[in-house]
């Protein structure tokens, strides 16, 4: 298996905690295929799906481009529930380290990532369609 790109890896957390403020959003499913990343999210939106992804590409590298340090943070699984979702891990899970792009990408990962999101350089959503009402599939590259 090929190593995921920290530049991949941190723009999904951002596009995660973005589609997560805007739109209730939640990360089904990640693939790192290549160059390409895709996506399943559970949004909850009245708006067209076209709608939701300008304004999640938008608000996505609104963020990239305010050149956010990453930094880390280990602490128990308990802890780390008052600062994000940990729906992904296992349930058995004890130790989580904490991945924090500012105070409002907080994701539970031990992938690697960037250091500065100014590494990243853009976020750009390439096909997105609805699998059924509520479920966005999506592709996107960082460029
Ligand atoms: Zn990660």
């Amino acid at each position: 298996m090929p190593a995921t790109d920290p530049r991949q890896h941190s723009a999904e957390h951002i596009l995660t905690a973005v589609f997560g403020q805007l739109f209730s959003g939640k990360l089904l499913d990640t693939r790192f295929k290549g160059t390409k990343v895709r996506c399943d999210f559970a949004v909850q939106s009245g708006l067209p799906i076209d709608e939701i992804i300008k304004q999640t590409e938008a608000t996505a590298n609104a963020i990239i481009c305010q050149n956010r340090e990453v930094t880390f943070e280990q602490m128990t699984a308990e802890e780390a529930a008052q600062y994000c979702s940990l729906h992904r891990l296992p349930e058995e899970t004890q130790d989580v380290r904490l991945v924090l792009i500012g105070q409002d990408v907080v994701t539970p990962c031990s992938g690697p990532h960037v250091k500065n999101t100014s590494e990243i350089g853009r976020l750009h959503i390439r096909t997105w369609n609805l699998v059924e009402p509520g479920l966005i599939r999506l592709t996107f590259v960082v460029v």
